[in-house]
């Protein structure tokens, strides 16, 4: 029941109340060990807030974050001592643009040894060789130890943050639109990186993502966020061939397909409207203004999230409805 609502103050001569943003609303969301799950929705849906929730980022959280470490839950909401060292080893992120989130004046071994230094106390001539390591896993090499970011392309740089994220050794790593800066060219060397690490390290992806052709290569699972709220929930391949919530229905007529015949004769959906303003979401279900079958129940009843078929759930009144038509 992950909430992270955010005080919005209305700008001067309008209204002196203030209005809370609820960027997260009430998620529950479950990632098994070595899975891969994918979190997409538009910008601007609280995927990014989400995120930076589950790495103990947002004082703001309500609910609970809870990280299984070897021999202890960890809830992520409320770190301190301890259970913060623990954390920031095992919980790590990868940043999106690999131009603005590495410092330039720093090389390669000073931005990727950091994290060891802090987090592990590792110093000297083990420093420099397990630097070296990480840096050989993501496919650079020992002489570029003494390099700063500018000597380095897009693919290379983003090659350097994953090898920061991972230089400690974690369990669990947050990648929020972590190829979406970079050349589609260089984008696929990058995706398969991340997936052979992930097997090499036995890591867990939280994988946030605005694009999801990518989310269908890389993920087991895929949650559905609109305006603050996970509204479908499935197992990627299941979610991809018969989306169970019309928003995820919309937003895969929209992939484009290399063969438009491999995923039948599905046309293109528009959706009605703008996402709405998040400090003023519409009762009733969400996306109701939005939404091509909406009913008049729809503009008053909260739809829940319920399992719909064994590990699927949606939060569509209808979703039955919509399991027939996507099968005609
Ligand atoms: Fe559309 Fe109604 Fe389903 Fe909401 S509950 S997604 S408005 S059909
Ligand atoms: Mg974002």
């Amino acid at each position: 029941d992950l909430k992270v609502h955010f005080p919005l103050r209305r700008p001067k001569g309008l209204r002196r109340s203030i209005t809370w943003v609820k960027a997260v609303d009430g998620v529950d969301l479950a990632a098994d060990p070595g899975e891969t799950l994918g979190i997409v929705g538009e910008s601007g849906c609280g995927k990014s807030t989400l995120g930076s929730a589950v790495l103990g980022l947002r004082p703001e959280a309500r609910g609970e974050v809870r990280y299984r470490s070897k021999d202890r839950v960890i809830d992520a909401a409320r770190l301190d001592g301890e259970d913060e060292a623990t954390y920031r080893r095992e919980v790590r992120m990868i940043f999106q643009d690999p131009f603005a989130s590495l410092n330039p004046r720093l090389t390669l071994m000073e931005i990727v040894g950091e994290p060891l230094r802090v987090l592990h106390g590792v110093t000297g001539s083990e420093l420099e060789d397990r630097v070296t390591e990480i840096l050989r896993r993501v496919g650079l090499r020992r002489e570029h130890l003494n390099r700063y970011p500018h000597a380095f392309s897009g693919g290379q740089r983003q090659r350097v943050s994953i090898a920061r994220a991972l230089a400690p050794e974690p369990r669990l790593v947050v990648a929020d639109e972590a190829v979406s800066a970079l050349d589609v060219s260089v984008r696929s060397q990058i995706l398969n990186l991340v997936q052979d690490l992930q097997d090499e390290m036995d890591l867990t992806y939280l994988f946030i993502s605005h694009d999801l052709s990518v989310v269908e290569h890389l993920c087991n699972r895929v949650a559905v966020m609109y305006l603050g709220r996970v509204v479908e929930q499935a197992p990627t391949s299941e979610l991809y061939a018969q989306p169970r919530h019309p928003y995820t229905e919309a937003l895969i007529s929209a992939v484009p397909v290399p063969d438009p015949r491999a995923r039948g004769s599905r046309e293109r959906i528009r959706l009605n409207g703008e996402l709405p303003d998040p400090a003023d979401p519409p009762g009733g279900c969400p996306f109701h203004t939005r939404c091509r079958y909406a009913t008049e129940r729809c503009a008053t009843e909260v739809p829940e999230l319920r399992e719909v078929a064994p590990g699927r759930l949606s939060a569509c009144h209808y979703s039955e409805d919509l399991a027939l038509v996507g099968a005609s």
